[in-house]
């Protein structure tokens, strides 16, 4: 078994993880159950208040255009979303509407 990636990945809020099914392998983030609360702020390093956590089965990375199950997470009084790919291996920071 290979070694998984540091649990630090996506700041604590979602476990990597790779599935098999059959002969096809994907990668897939699933949601941690620990009470992440704050993920900091990628230009100012600001702790940003997490509002909501969403793992989606069929998500697109707005980085790499990849399809897979990622992670969606809100922030409280900020209008960034931030995507946790599974290919990427981190957090993609979505500007707000
Ligand atoms: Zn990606």
């Amino acid at each position: 078994m290979p070694t998984p990636p540091g649990n630090d990945l996506f700041h604590g809020l979602f476990e990597w993880r790779r599935e098999t099914s059959g002969a096809s392998l994907r990668l897939a983030v699933s949601q941690k159950f620990e009470t992440v609360r704050t993920v900091p702020c990628p230009d100012t390093g600001r702790p940003l208040r997490v509002a909501t956590v969403e793992v989606s089965d069929r998500a697109v990375c707005p980085a790499c255009a990849q399809l897979g199950a990622g992670g969606y997470v809100s922030f409280v009084s900020d209008l960034r979303l931030a995507f946790a790919c599974p290919s990427c291996r981190k957090l993609i920071w979505i500007a707000g509407a």
